[in-house]
């Protein structure tokens, strides 16, 4: 599988965008819900923009939260959808807590068949309870590897393989 890697540049800014995305649209987010690890850079990214509090979750602690989110417009924040498995699993239990909207982002959605919750970017939530109200991607990909900032041991090798 080829190889792409990300900057925190280039992460910023798909957030800052995404953001603007999100202020102008009809889902005005109450709470970032950061799935971590991997999301809990981006979700911070984003809360310079959005200006509302973080929560996070990881994903054996999911009980934690379904007790937390309701009467709020969540937003859940991943890095990746790659299978949508983690993704769908997290709006399945914020769901159980009954919130007003739930909301999903991700850095980057990979152009792939998703396990569950095919309907997400199309028209067919009626298929299954699991829908989120807002589904937004900073960027779409291949089904590639992604190797992030974080991960890397050198900060500059690791930039300089992303150019
Ligand atoms: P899912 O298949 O549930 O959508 O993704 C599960 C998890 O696999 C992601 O949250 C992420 O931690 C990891 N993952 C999936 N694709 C990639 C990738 O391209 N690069 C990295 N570093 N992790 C990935």
């Amino acid at each position: 599988m080829s190889k792409q890697y990300i900057t925190y540049n280039q992460i910023h800014k798909l957030c800052a965008e995404s953001a603007n995305k999100i202020l102008s649209s009809d889902f005005t987010p109450d709470v970032i819900l950061a799935i971590g690890g991997g999301g809990y850079i981006p979700a911070r990214i984003l809360r310079t923009f959005l200006k509302v509090p973080i929560k996070s979750v990881s994903l054996e602690l999911y009980d934690d939260i379904t007790d937390k989110m309701g009467d709020s417009n969540v937003l859940i924040v991943d890095e990746v959808d790659d299978t949508r498995s983690t993704l769908y699993t997290c709006v399945e239990k914020v769901l159980e807590s009954k919130p007003k909207k739930v909301g999903a982002f991700v850095l980057y959605n990979k152009l792939k068949n998703k396990h569950k919750g095919n309907h997400w970017d199309n028209e067919k939530a009626e298929k299954d309870h699991v829908n989120v109200d807002h589904y937004l991607v900073g960027a779409e990909v291949d089904d590639v590897w992604l190797v992030y900032p974080w991960e890397a041991l050198d900060i500059d090798e690791h930039n300089s393989k992303a150019q």
